[in-house]
């Protein structure tokens, strides 16, 4: 885990996101397939969060971004976040660091590594540019860039981690404008108490939309020209909204966003999303062509928008990815059948897949192992098993209630109140899943042992088999269900 010279405080990884591109019915597979992962240290923010640093932000038109701030308190050290998943490096593009005293003179700033500043000298005000015309399609969405006037803005690399709230003022060039679900104060300050998840976007001509979702304000922002209708991906984000609303029971407190951009992904995908806190960054190959464009962009936001719920929402403590992406693979893939958005032979033939990916490497952790060295691990089991898992324990679960009882109706006590904020995760999450009549003993098997998963033989008391002749294996209904069967699968889409 990246070590951080700043004082020490707990930092949480808090989001990995994927990407991917790919036509509809294939593509929620290629979710689990093409993983580009990142991860984002989360400053818990401590109690005693103080005076917020003044930061003046500066665009010019060569995409550097001069930043002046005053600080909440003298300091003589800075650090910038260098690292996370694959993009490295990127705390090179801080130039001209300058740290001055509270006497107006300079406090004798020196870099001492990549990222980290010290000065002689107690300072109560620093000053630096950040260059950000050089982001590549391998970093972004995840960290700040700016292409032609374009781009979004991360307080995650653009601020020192040692700044933990602050009020921020920018000044774009002529024609730019700004968005962000970040409030403004009665000055027209952005007060930005969380900068480890604040977004802004840049950009000339931005279209916008906003509205209320069943009590929940969402923004929906589009910058650049596209073949889709604004009207239709708003609408089909609502219904995405709704869903996750009825699935959780939770409304969403803060406003949050959809963002999309253009940027050149191509050739290796031909978009990428990341949800940062309320945010979802979308970014689109601006030569990408997609069959069914309003389909496809639902599809993203099956999985990105449930993030706002899990884990932000959430606040529990821990590596929890193998629920947080793996479970949220496979609410995203029933969420898509809800809204017709796929249909059951298109749910088996992802789930096919995944299952045929998950033959293809060795389980050799468990879930929970598997999250822990998400980081330092090329494996993909957190999505895939955890994904299959998910399945799993939906199966079973309305089996064994006569078909009362879902998973989603976990996901209601995880939002209920009943698990406390800062909670172990993994043990909430655990507990809650095994609490139901029947699944005793379902997480321990899955989740905190690593117990392989043999869909043939599992899976033939829910009326389903692996036809594993031909290349892809292929999950399939049998032809003779009984009625309760028959009944198990309807219930998850099967229309016979
Ligand atoms: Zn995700």
């Amino acid at each position: 885990m990246t070590k951080f010279h700043a004082k020490a405080q707990s930092y949480k990884p808090r989001r990995k996101e994927d990407s991917k591109s790919l036509r509809l019915c294939s593509y929620l597979c290629a979710f689990a397939r093409n993983l580009l992962i990142v991860f984002l240290f989360i400053r818990v923010v401590e109690a005693h969060a103080s005076v917020p640093a003044r930061v003046v932000i500066s665009i010019d038109a060569q995409s550097q971004v001069k930043v002046e701030a005053e600080l909440s308190a003298p300091a003589r050290s800075w650090s910038f976040r260098n690292a996370y998943a694959g993009a490295l490096g990127f705390a090179e593009r801080v130039k001209d660091f300058a740290a001055i005293a509270a006497s107006g003179q300079d406090a004798g700033a020196k870099k001492s590594a990549s990222g980290e500043y010290r000065s002689e000298r107690d300072a109560t005000r620093i000053t630096y540019t950040v260059d950000l015309a050089t982001a590549s399609a391998s970093d972004v969405p995840h960290i700040s860039w700016l292409t032609l006037g374009r781009g979004f803005l991360l307080f995650a690399d653009l601020i020192p981690r040692d700044i933990e709230t602050l009020t921020a003022e920018f000044k774009l060039p002529f024609g730019s404008t700004l968005e962000s679900v970040t409030s403004r104060d009665k000055n027209g300050r952005y007060e930005v108490l969380e900068p480890e998840s604040a977004v802004f976007l840049v950009g000339s001509e931005l279209r916008k939309k906003s509205d209320t979702i069943s009590g929940m304000d969402l923004d929906y922002v589009v910058s650049g020209t596209w073949p889709f209708k604004d009207d239709r991906v708003f609408e089909g984000a609502n219904q995405v909204m709704k869903q996750y609303l009825a699935l959780t029971r939770y409304r969403l407190p803060h406003r949050s966003a959809i963002m999309i951009a253009p940027f050149r992904l191509s050739p290796a995908a031909t978009w990428k999303a990341e949800t940062r806190g309320s945010t979802l960054m979308l970014l689109i190959d601006p030569d990408a062509h997609f069959g069914a464009w309003v389909g496809q962009l639902k599809v993203i936001f099956t999985h990105e928008l449930l993030h706002l719920w899990v884990p932000h929402s959430l606040k529990l403590e821990g590596d929890y990815d193998w629920f947080f992406e793996g479970f949220t693979l496979y609410i995203a893939l029933q969420t898509a059948i809800q809204l017709k958005i796929i249909d059951f032979k298109e749910f088996l033939t992802t789930l096919s897949g995944v299952y045929d990916l998950y033959r293809s490497h060795p389980d050799d952790r468990s879930l929970i192992e598997g999250s822990e060295t998400r980081w330092t691990s090329p494996s993909t089991n957190v999505y895939v098993k955890g994904m299959l898992v998910a399945f799993l324990y939906d199966l079973k679960i309305r089996k064994e209630s006569g078909g009362k009882a879902t998973l989603a109706d976990r996901y209601r006590e995880l939002f209920d109140g009943r698990v406390a904020a800062n909670a172990s995760a993994n043990e909430a999450i655990i507990a809650v899943l095994d609490a139901a009549p029947a699944m005793s003993g379902f997480g321990k098997l899955y989740v905190e042992t690593n117990t392989k998963l043999e869909l043939e033989q599992l899976l033939s008391a829910y009326g389903l088999t692996v036809d594993s002749s031909g290349k892809p294996l292929q999950l399939q209904v049998n032809r003779n269900l009984t009625p309760e069967q028959k009944q198990l699968l309807r219930s998850l889409g099967y229309r016979d």
